[in-house]
């Protein structure tokens, strides 16, 4: 699932270089490219931008196990035949100050159809170089791989921000030995990416203010340490990381369990704690793996909630 061939990547390379040109030119419309362009609104203070990594076909069986797929199918507008649904990968950029944070650097090389923020930033007109600050949601590797590159940081006048548990869960010497074998690899290339930064990281955990007027909320569930972030302005825009992954199906179904959450029950409760302060608060929501741009509204709905694309 993370090795694709290095030759796909170089071919979508240039067929993005190539669409590129002729968008410029006015020869294709923006929607012929597959990555999506950046997208920028003013929140408050900040001026964000999100970002896409790329996207992956993620099948019904990861979404959730245990619905049927016709119900997965349903809820998404999904024909009978399909197996798959299409996800993003968005990190974004929060412009504050003098600062410029990137929540999440998406998944390096080496993934098909994804690890394209490094174009995405150019895109955007973004120097790496210029980030001052990288705050992390979780150690997933589509939230944490794009960090180095030949070994060394990608952002490197960055601080890097990991919630303390999240840190100390992954960077454990002894998780291996408690992993099955078939993830030690997926383990291996974390813990390395976590080594590559820990002369730059610092801790923060759930309640902390990690850069002035952006909140920690405690979101634990689909990794231990899992948190999502609030930035103020308006009536409040969350970051919520992997808490909701597909919004069309756990906006209706919060509890039911996510194919990647460590603790599926813990998640549940993580991700009905979330919808509740979203919905109640009339907060603008933005999801990493949401349809593009990833945002989006909860209004509460039959004892669970409704997703409203924003
Ligand atoms: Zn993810």
């Amino acid at each position: 699932m993370f090795d694709a061939p290095q030759t796909i990547r170089i071919d979508r390379r240039k067929f993005l270089a190539a669409g590129a040109a002729l968008v410029a030119a006015g020869v294709l419309p923006r929607s012929a490219l597959a990555l999506a362009g950046p997208h920028t609104f003013k929140h408050g203070t900040f001026d964000v931008t999100v970002v896409s990594d790329g996207t992956f076909q993620m099948p019904l069986e990861i979404v959730n196990k245990e619905a049927k797929p016709e119900d997965l199918r349903a809820l998404l507008g999904l024909a009978a035949d399909a197996k798959t649904i299409t996800a993003e990968f968005s990190p974004v950029l929060v412009k504050s100050g003098s600062d410029m944070i990137l929540f999440d650097t998406g998944n390096g090389p080496g993934r098909e159809g994804a690890g394209l923020l490094a174009d995405s930033l150019k895109t955007a007109g973004i120097d790496p170089g210029s980030i001052t600050k990288v705050i992390y949601t979780h150690a997933h590797p589509d939230h944490l791989w794009g960090t180095l590159k030949d070994g060394k940081p990608v952002f490197a006048n960055a601080s890097h921000h990991v919630a303390e548990t999240e840190w100390n869960f992954w960077t454990n010497p002894d998780l291996a030995s408690k992993m099955p074998e078939g993830m030690r690899d997926m383990l291996k290339a974390t813990q390395a990416q976590l080594a590559g930064i820990k002369d730059k990281v610092a801790m923060f955990k759930p309640g902390a203010e990690v850069v002035s007027g952006v909140n920690v909320i405690d979101t634990a569930g689909h990794t231990p340490g899992h948190v999502s972030f609030e930035l103020a302005g308006g009536d409040g825009l969350i970051l919520t990381g992997d808490a909701i992954t597909v919004p069309q199906v756990f906006f209706a179904h919060p509890e039911w369990a996510f194919g990647f959450d460590a603790d599926g029950a813990a998640a549940g409760k993580s991700r009905k704690m979330l919808l509740d302060m979203a919905a109640s608060g009339k907060k603008l929501m933005l999801g990493y793996h949401w349809p593009y741009p990833g945002l989006g509204r909860a209004e509460a709905k039959d004892g669970a909630f409704a997703y409203v694309p924003a």
